[in-house]
């Protein structure tokens, strides 16, 4: 806020979001998430969904100007490879280092991209848009990152455990991995479910008559 920012025509604000969208010359995206997010029903995008929205468009300029126009479906695929925590960081590297050999500055323009976080005061700060309510989509992103955060700490605290206790020789172990795993089993059925396949599916098989898929 007070380090002088180089003045590029449209700067809404001086948020990340306003920033990046004028370094990358987004235009119309405030209207973009604006409408998006206060939409009715099924139009409506979470700020979590903006968020992968504004940074795929980042993801596309930038390659854009590394002489590589992406080709139809590419962002996307990209995108995940580069961000979701299902992808191995093996992969990641590679996409990584073939970006960069590609011209890309991919450390930069990761550093650009936008959490929902950021999405979501930008909307209700710099342009006070605002829903009433939360979406069910929305509740459930708020709930699964409440957990994932538990999750997290929960396995930096093992870890912290396991390597203090091998440190001072009181239990020995090699490179080791901690996994934490949280289930919930209905009762009425004793399924069991791991917390993210439970919000995924928001119902338990036997209360949903009729969807057997899992
Ligand atoms: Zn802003
Ligand atoms: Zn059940």
């Amino acid at each position: 806020m007070t380090e002088p920012q180089p003045k590029k025509t449209e700067t809404t604000c001086g948020c990340k979001l306003g920033r990046v969208a004028a370094k990358y010359d987004l235009a119309d995206l405030d209207e973009t998430l604006v409408g998006d997010w206060t939409g009715d029903g099924d139009e409506r995008r979470s700020t979590r969904e903006l968020a992968t929205y504004v940074n795929q468009q980042i993801l596309k300029i930038a390659l854009t100007n590394a002489d590589i126009p992406p080709k139809e479906g590419e962002i996307e695929n990209m995108y995940r490879l580069l961000t979701s925590d299902d992808v191995t960081s093996g992969t990641r590297i590679e996409i990584r280092n073939e970006l960069e050999r590609d011209g890309v500055p991919i450390e930069a323009v990761e550093s650009d991209f936008v959490s929902h976080q950021t999405v979501y005061n930008h909307l209700t700060k710099c342009l006070e848009a605002s829903i009433e309510t939360p979406n069910d989509e929305e509740r459930l992103e708020r709930s699964e990152e409440k957990l994932g955060a538990l999750k997290n700490r929960t396995a930096a605290v093992t870890t912290d455990t396991v390597e203090q206790l091998d440190r001072k020789g009181i239990l020995e172990i090699g490179k080791f991995n901690v996994n934490v795993s949280v289930t919930v089993t209905c009762e009425d059925c004793f399924r069991e479910y791991t917390v993210r396949d439970l919000l995924d599916q928001r119902a338990c098989n036997c209360q949903e008559p009729g969807s057997a898929e899992i």
